[in-house]
């Protein structure tokens, strides 16, 4: 029988890749993409071959993160060459499009890059690829549980009440789609003071473990809050890369995740 058109499509798993996983957040600027980037590279050094996927449509920064942003990806026969960056291959939907036109993009538009990203990209043989999407629940969502089977999705969030609202809408996500939820990562959760050594909650302590509980997902520990994390990120080199206690932290998330 004819496909119905107006059915969506059944998810298929990516040629030579034998795991998906999303990071997700349900608002913007709590370190969504900085841990897609260093979860990527830490499981890379952690052995895994590994790729990282942006698809975050409204500020793709995983180019700049990877020290990548001037390069453009090449086309391979019919697929596209991802980028090759710390070891890590990558593409970022921001290649696909202007930036200032990112916010008109429409759903069957956001609905074939999604496609074209994850189908048509050269991304075998890889153990792993990581997708950073935008904040919230949209259409780039939508799509790619339509197009790939998830292994277990991250979902970040910082402690702060507002954001941990945001969080479950997040995990619930998921679970509308019936995808696998690894847990929630605390994200600026603590800052070390470089005088006294002390540990600081700026936006409190506490509450993540129990949500975590509360919505049956795994708590997948607390990422410090810390300069070099941000200052790396801006010269394409994240933290997880160095050996510093930020970037174990982030390493022990991927240790995790790898288990
Ligand atoms: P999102 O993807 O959720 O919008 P980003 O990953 O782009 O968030 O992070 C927002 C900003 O916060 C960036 O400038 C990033 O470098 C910074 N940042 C993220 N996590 C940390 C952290 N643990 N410590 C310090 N700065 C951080």
């Amino acid at each position: 029988p004819a496909k119905d058109p107006n059915q969506p499509p059944t998810p298929t798993p990516i040629e030579g890749v034998t795991a998906v996983v999303p990071v997700a957040s349900g608002k913007g600027g709590v370190g969504k993409s900085t841990v897609a980037a260093n979860l990527a590279l830490g499981l890379a050094k952690l052995g895994l071959k590994v790729g990282l996927l942006d698809l975050d449509l409204y500020g793709p920064s995983v180019p700049i993160m990877l020290g990548v942003k001037d390069a453009e990806p090449t086309s391979s026969g019919d697929k596209l060459a991802p980028i090759v960056a710390h070891g890590i291959k990558t593409v970022s939907i921001g290649y696909l499009m202007d930036n200032e036109k990112a916010l008109i993009w429409r759903g069957p538009l956001i609905m074939k890059a999604v496609r074209q990203l994850l189908h048509q990209v050269d991304w075998a043989p890889l153990d792993v690829l990581v997708l950073d999407l935008p904040p919230g629940t949209g259409d780039v969502q939508i799509s790619m549980a339509q197009e790939v089977p998830i292994t277990g999705a991250v979902v970040v969030t910082t402690p702060q009440d507002v954001a941990l609202v945001d969080a479950v809408k997040g995990v619930d996500m998921f679970k509308a789609v019936n995808a696998h939820v690894f847990g929630i990562v605390e994200n600026m959760s603590y800052f070390i003071c470089d005088e006294c050594q002390k540990r600081h909650e700026i936006f409190g302590n506490g509450s993540v473990k129990p949500l975590c509980e509360k919505l049956g997902v795994d708590y997948l520990g607390d990422l410090p809050l810390d300069t070099a994390v941000r200052e790396l990120s801006d010269k394409g080199t994240p933290v997880v890369l160095g050996d510093t206690p930020a970037g174990e932290a982030y390493l022990e998330l991927a240790r995790k995740i790898k288990a």
